[in-house]
């Protein structure tokens, strides 16, 4: 390894290989030797979302190193691996298929069991992460088992945000990172076609995240729970682009522009610290136009959106 990168941290390190089985989430041959890839190809942002797990092999045509390998795009790394890791999480969640409801009886319990623990999320503060953690992970494997699930979860989701405004740090930086774990079964227009559902839930998940961020730029004055928004308002922009939805992505631009407003405003008050959040919204904006453009979409109302949010 060169010695002007930052190392992947043990722990990233190991959730990552856990996370994939130890498994390249290309060819997802067992027994390969595998190493961690960095999908933007900046070798030191090892952000879990931005490490694929890469045989020798498929690292190789990956990076184009090969002569006539063909070279992979970074969106179809990431859509490689977010199908993988989805899969692995699936079938190890066998176990839980009591989650898999039949009769109308047991779905009204499993709301009220979600409206249950989200009202119970709502009342905890930034020192229990780890019971935020657990009922983030309950909601998302209910999801694993039932889409529709996700409707309940959002509506809940969405009253907490309202009512108690997220005041919590961590706890508004988890729930936002926890939004794009239920499009996971989007894996590719060529896998699975996206219907009326997934793009009701996109916007909901795009008002939600909103939300957040807003609510945390403006009263909360908090940059984690901004970034977190603003990182995962991109996850679900990929999305868009993967499966040509331009009017969502549309409103992912307006969405961010209004967490930019936010921040300006609380920047403004001379609370310094909140222009760094203008900046992450000026340069994630800055990479979806090149997204649009490297996957060849034609979107001139998208572009022209997002100069002007830019400005
Ligand atoms: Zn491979």
């Amino acid at each position: 390894m060169v010695n002007d990168r930052e190392a992947i941290p043990r722990k990233t390190e190991a959730e990552i290989l856990f996370n994939n089985d130890h498994t390249c989430c290309i060819c997802r041959e067992k027994g390969k030797d595998v190493q961690i890839h960095h999908i933007d190809e900046n070798k030191n942002n090892n952000d879990i979302k931005n490490l694929a797990v890469l045989c020798l092999n498929c690292h190789s045509v990956v990076t184009g190193k090969r002569g006539l390998g063909r070279k992979y795009s970074y969106l179809e790394v990431k859509k490689y691996k977010v199908d993988w890791e989805y899969t692995i999480k699936k079938n190890r969640g066998r176990t839980y298929q009591h989650a898999k409801t039949t009769t109308k009886l047991e779905k009204k319990l499993f709301k009220f069991e979600i409206a249950k623990k989200i009202y119970e999320l709502g009342a905890l503060r930034d020192q229990d992460a780890v019971k935020i953690d657990e009922i983030l992970e309950f909601l998302n494997l209910l999801y694993l088992f039932e889409e529709h699930y996700t409707d309940t979860i959002f509506d809940n989701l969405a009253n907490i945000t309202i009512v108690s405004g997220l005041g919590d740090n961590l706890k508004a930086v988890k729930i936002a990172e926890s939004i794009p774990k239920y499009f996971y079964h989007l894996a590719g227009p060529d896998k699975v076609k996206i219907n009326k559902k997934d793009t009701k839930r996109l916007k909901n998940a795009i008002d939600l995240l909103g939300n957040v961020g807003e609510f945390a730029a403006e009263f909360n004055k908090k940059y984690r729970p901004v970034e977190e928004t603003i990182d995962s308002l991109s996850s679900l922009f990929d999305l868009c682009i993967w499966y040509n939805q331009k009017s969502i992505a549309m409103k992912i631009i307006k969405e961010m522009s209004k967490i930019k407003k936010n921040c300006l405003i609380t920047f403004e008050k001379n609370e310094k610290k909140l222009y760094i959040g203008v900046r992450k919204v000026n340069k994630t904006l800055e990479k979806f136009q090149k997204d649009i453009e490297k996957e060849k979409r034609k979107w001139p109302k998208v572009i022209f959106e997002i100069n002007k949010s830019k400005r």
